[in-house]
């Protein structure tokens, strides 16, 4: 997946938000959310620099073949 951190201009009006940390806010795009069926986003620390994991859950449709 692409990480886009620069929104000036940007419409986010439709974006999902998950609040991750103090700080930070996770946008999800609307056709990412569409067929995620959940969102993780890990965040961990080490000397000070922060590391931030988004884990999606595919979430099974009518359209799965498996
Ligand atoms: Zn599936």
């Amino acid at each position: 997946m692409s990480v886009d951190t620069y929104l000036k201009q940007k419409n986010t009006a439709g974006y999902a938000r998950v609040a991750a940390d103090d700080d930070v806010l996770l946008l999800l795009a609307p056709t990412l959310v569409q067929w995620a069926g959940g969102v993780r986003l890990d965040v961990t620390s080490f000397l000070g620099i922060r590391r931030f994991t988004v884990t999606l859950e595919h979430r099974h449709t009518e359209a799965c073949a498996h």
